[in-house]
């Protein structure tokens, strides 16, 4: 029998996500200890405390199911974001939430927009659905930052086929950013029949005077999708919740395809005691500011050219075909991400750590490009 005979033609095409490569599986394959893994942004400060005792205290009713609606941890986020509960959908992490959205409004004969070096799972989700993907190339630095999102070259990409641009904010692995004003054009300029989601999964980490809240807009424009996660600045990149803020009407599609009981009863309860945890948040934005200015700095001190960054995360080009590097790294005991299937083949992204994980990747890559 020939399976992939049997497998639908969008999903043929389909390479697997690559996730950052676990601790244990090094541990493994090099046999060594003390691995210092910054390859998947997650939050080097670990999560909260309070999160932490609200998921000990779920536990104690794993065997019931969790509340498929969530009603607990919306009427929270309701009342952090000023936004409707009814406004609020709650995915296994955003990708789940992103996945639905594909599921409702994508699918043969319609395209998807987002931009080159964009985040790995709107290609996915984009051809898993079957739909097109339109890349619009990125900025090559004469009118914008370099690798980031070219809204010009976005719109010029935009067609009455197109249903979804997926826009993230600040971009992930390019670290990059849009402002208020560029940003709010952008929406403007759409037709409404054009779907945005605006993935803010790194909202928490930018300090940035003109840097957009998209919830902002959600009254002016009814075709609007913004995104967050608990995964990155709140600490709970395990306990996979994230969740989208629409309009009701939006909200209600989404819903009609979420799996019933997506998101577990842990994961519900430590999202809302992370929302409350206003001190771990703080340490957490505090020591990424710290950590991202001293990678910057390390990678300027030695003439790597680095692409500036407003993430818990920074790209830089090792000069050559990075895979070499990588590897090297890993030997070192250090893992980080290669991003060639992002299109910068010759860069590695890294995750802010705690202080002396940033100076061991530093004298680790020291020695890897001496080598
Ligand atoms: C990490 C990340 C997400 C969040 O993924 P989760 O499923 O919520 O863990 C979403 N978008 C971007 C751009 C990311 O980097």
């Amino acid at each position: 029998m020939h399976i992939e005979s049997l497998a639908l033609p969008s999903i043929r095409g389909l390479t697997p996500y690559q996730p950052g490569k676990p601790i244990s599986e090094l541990e493994r394959e090099l046999g060594i200890r003390d691995i210092i893994k910054l390859a998947s942004n997650e939050n080097p400060l670990g999560p909260g405390p309070l999160a932490l005792a609200a998921a000990r205290t779920a536990l104690e009713s794993c065997h019931l199911y969790p509340d498929g609606g969530g009603f607990e941890l919306k009427a929270a986020l309701a009342r952090h974001l000023r936004v409707e509960p009814a406004q609020i959908t709650l995915g296994n992490g955003s990708n789940d939430v992103l996945e639905l959205i594909a599921r409702v409004f994508l699918g043969p004969g319609v395209e998807a927009v987002f931009s080159e070096h964009a985040f790995a799972v709107y290609p996915l989700a984009t051809q898993a659905a079957g739909a097109r993907a339109v890349v619009a190339p990125a900025h090559d630095g004469s009118r914008g930052p370099r690798y980031g999102h070219d809204l010009k070259a976005m719109h010029a990409c935009v067609t009455p086929l197109t249903r979804v641009v997926f826009i993230a904010n600040p971009n992930n692995p390019t670290g990059t950013r849009l402002g208020q004003a560029e940003l709010r054009g952008f929406m403007e300029s759409l037709p409404d029949t054009t779907l945005v989601v605006v993935d803010e999964a790194y909202f928490e980490y930018v300090n940035a005077p003109d840097h957009p809240d998209a919830l902002d807009w959600l009254a002016d424009f009814p075709q609007l999708i913004v995104t967050r996660t608990f995964s990155k600045a709140y600490g709970l990149a395990g306990f996979r919740i994230g969740y989208s803020v629409s309009s009701p009407e939006l909200a209600n599609w989404l819903n009609r395809v979420r799996l019933p009981f997506n998101v577990s009863s842990p994961a519900l309860e430590a999202a809302r005691a992370a929302l409350e945890d206003t001190a771990h948040l703080q340490r957490s934005v505090q020591l990424n500011r710290e950590g991202l200015a001293v990678l910057s700095e390390g990678f300027a001190a030695r003439k790597l050219d680095y692409i500036p960054s407003v993430g818990n995360f920074v790209c830089f080009d090792t000069g050559r075909a990075a895979g070499t590097v990588y590897d090297a790294l890993l030997r070192e005991g250090i893992i980080v991400r290669p991003v060639a299937n992002y299109g910068l083949p010759r860069h590695l992204r890294v995750t802010v750590g705690l202080p002396e994980q940033n100076q061991m990747f530093l004298g680790a890559l020291d020695k890897v490009l001496a080598a």
